[in-house]
């Protein structure tokens, strides 16, 4: 066997895997990829903003106020004028719906930030986001 490439057995002989080195394996990466119907995915599993819900929203405003593009977290206390245009964004747009419920998810902390409008006032609320998995892991440590 090469240098670059090591097959693993487990204790009985049996092949379990091939470890690659990097050079090797940035070389073979996209074959291999191709030859498995391997799909990269995406650096960012995160759905794409629903900006035509959102442009809807806006088109049919019928609140007695302009429309409002700042979103600010209370958790972490990070704040925008304009979410629209951060670049990269300090709040992604999650959902955005007639009755002018607007949700956000703060880039920052990943709490959810909600905009509800109503016809006299806008009500925002933010829960903090909980992941399971990494308050289990602290547990453990
Ligand atoms: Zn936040």
């Amino acid at each position: 066997m090469s240098d670059q490439i090591n097959e693993l057995f487990d204790k009985d002989g049996n092949l379990i895997g091939a470890l690659l080195t990097a050079e090797a394996w940035s070389s073979v990466r996209d074959q291999v990829m191709n030859a498995l119907g391997v799909r990269e995915t995406p650096t960012v599993e995160e759905k794409p903003e629903p900006l035509a819900d959102w442009e809807m929203l806006t088109q049919y405003w019928d609140f007695p106020y302009p429309v409002d593009m700042d979103v600010a977290c209370e958790h972490c206390g990070s704040k925008t004028e304009n979410w629209s245009e951060d670049e990269p964004r300090l709040f992604r747009l999650s959902s955005a719906n007639l009755a002018g419920l607007v949700a956000f998810k703060c880039m920052n902390c990943r709490a959810k930030v909600v905009k509800k409008h109503f016809k006299d006032e806008i009500v925002t609320e933010c829960t903090p986001y909980l992941e399971e998995k990494i308050t289990s892991k602290e547990g453990r440590y």
